[in-house]
């Protein structure tokens, strides 16, 4: 185990578990750390960007620097969710918000969301008590439809729920579609009936006005109604 003194570091171990920054001067390198307050190891300050906080081999969690947080950001709409999320993710891209998945408690992949400005939306309770940082966020409900209600409400986006302007497959944007263009991908029965037809950009999937459509926009009034009540 390293010790403080082998980085010149004057260390006081108190009983508290808050990590302190150093700024230690190691053979005329300077390098800024933040050190371990039980046993001193010293860890490279960007790896707690974001508020994310670490468990040091000593046992001791070392993070949740003050000077580390970042400003407490309210996200407009846009989101990470982790893979445990995949069926909310989807909806949520369904009611028209930007959502990306990103692998269960990757840091990598979570700063840069964060740095994008996401909120990342987690099912596991050891991912979301790993980082300090107010935009990542539990998501407590087990059933895909209380979770919608619960981001919905959390974000306070009642009121932005575009249903069908998304991909619900793949978080492109979808653009409409001339009833010519259609006939190419629908049927023949439906291009008759229908008038909006829509493409993702991304993928190509397409989307009209039947009964899908339907269930989704009555599954976004019955959201927006729980979240605001
Ligand atoms: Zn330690
Ligand atoms: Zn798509």
């Amino acid at each position: 185990m390293r010790s403080s003194k082998s980085y010149g570091a004057e260390l006081r171990v108190s009983g508290s578990s808050a990590a302190r920054r150093y700024d230690v001067d190691r053979g005329g390198i300077d390098v800024t750390g933040v050190c371990c307050t039980g046993c001193g190891r010293l860890y490279d300050e960007a790896r707690f960007a974001f508020g994310a906080t670490l468990w040091c081999t000593c046992g001791r969690r070392v993070g949740a620097l003050p000077a580390s947080r970042e400003e407490p950001r309210r996200p407009a709409g846009e989101f990470a969710a982790d893979a445990m999320l995949a069926r909310l993710a989807r909806w949520l891209r369904l009611f028209g918000f930007d959502c990306v998945l990103v692998p269960l408690g990757d840091r990598v992949s979570m700063r840069g969301a964060l740095a994008g400005g996401r909120a990342v939306l987690t099912a596991s309770r050891v991912v979301a008590s790993a980082w300090r940082h107010s935009a990542v966020v539990r998501i407590e409900s087990a059933d895909a439809r209380s979770q919608l209600v619960e981001v919905i409400r959390r974000f306070d986006l009642a009121h932005r729920i575009a249903p069908l302007t998304r991909c619900g497959e793949c978080n492109g944007l979808l653009e409409p579609v001339s009833r010519a263009e259609a006939a190419a991908f629908a049927p023949p029965r439906v291009v008759r009936k229908i008038e909006a037809f829509t493409r993702c950009r991304d993928c190509g999937k397409t989307y009209w006005e039947g009964t899908h459509a339907a269930a989704i926009r009555a599954v976004a009034r019955d959201v927006a109604a729980r979240a605001r009540g």
